[in-house]
């Protein structure tokens, strides 16, 4: 059998520019693919316009670029795929694993229910948020290659997610999961903030019948106050005129215990050290702090 060609991926939010904890993202899944001799590829997930910044695109592509970080192929841009999320929208709905919600959030608020009051369920409603029956998931299990054997009950923890919200976007759930699978992406490596959205996306590989990826889960990064580093808190943006330091104390963050000499060196060189070195196994789960 030929070796399997591994594809990994990063998949910024153009909501913000980068910061360090999306360095942590960028670097360990570029530097897990290389190190297996993978493809690394580059999708923006631009679905929610509301929350995008203008400029936030061209941005990202410049850090990455200033950090070395190159990317195998076209950039993807989720934008650019409704076509395809109505597809499989279309397939599920046949399948009867999708059902239009009709219920506001302040009625689910108020009645403290996490999905649907449940008459939507049977309604047959042609309008509305369409969210996917998890009635049937049972616990989903899945490996994350630093934790091991984790496991959910989606039903409990999220209930019948959304896939198509009522205001017409599609939901991440969705996108993640149909690019991820269209891309041919083995390994993804990415942040543990997305750890609780895992269970989610195995359940809606499993009724795709798609197959699973590997997960790795890295750890965050936290701000010198204890603050984790999101756009949210307004993390700094990278500069790119530190960019050699900048990867040093990432790799120096996923304890891959770069030699103090190679702070200085270009990204190129410290990116072909960190390739040539990487072990993934090092890499701890609890935060770091920059
Ligand atoms: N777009 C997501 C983010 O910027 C990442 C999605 C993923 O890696 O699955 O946080």
């Amino acid at each position: 059998m030929p070796a399997e060609q591994v594809i990994g991926r990063f998949a910024p939010s153009p909501t913000g520019p980068l910061h360090f904890g999306s360095l942590l993202a960028a670097l360990g899944s570029h530097v897990d693919a290389r190190h297996q001799g993978g493809l690394w590829l580059l999708r923006i997930e631009d679905i929610d316009p509301p929350r995008e910044q203008p400029g936030a695109i061209d941005d990202i592509l410049r850090s990455l670029e200033a950090h070395g970080l190159h990317w195998d192929g076209p950039v993807l841009r989720q934008s650019t795929r409704g076509e395809r999320y109505e597809t499989i929208l279309d397939r599920l709905r046949d399948q009867g694993d999708l059902y239009a919600c009709q219920c506001s959030r302040s009625e689910l608020a108020r009645a403290g229910v996490i999905d649907c009051l449940g008459p939507c369920r049977s309604a047959g409603h042609t309008h509305g948020a369409w969210r996917l029956r998890s009635a049937d998931a049972g616990i989903i299990h899945f490996h994350d290659r630093l934790r091991g054997e984790l496991s959910e009950d989606i039903r409990r923890v999220c209930g019948d997610f959304v896939l198509k919200r009522r205001d017409g976007l599609y939901a991440y759930q969705l996108a993640v999961v149909v690019d991820d699978a269209d891309s041919g992406i083995t390994d993804v490596v990415r942040g543990a903030d997305l750890l609780d959205n895992t269970a989610r996306q195995c359940w809606l590989m499993q009724r795709l019948g798609l197959p699973r990826p590997r997960y790795l889960h890295l750890p965050l990064a936290l701000s010198a106050n204890g603050q984790k580093l999101s756009k949210q808190n307004h993390a700094p943006a990278l500069d790119p005129a530190c960019a050699s330091d900048n990867l040093w104390q990432a790799l120096a963050c996923l304890q891959q215990s770069p030699p103090p000499g190679l702070r200085a060196a270009p990204p190129a060189e410290q990116l072909a050290w960190a390739v040539t070195n990487w072990r993934s196994g090092a890499i701890p789960v609890t935060p770091c702090t920059r």
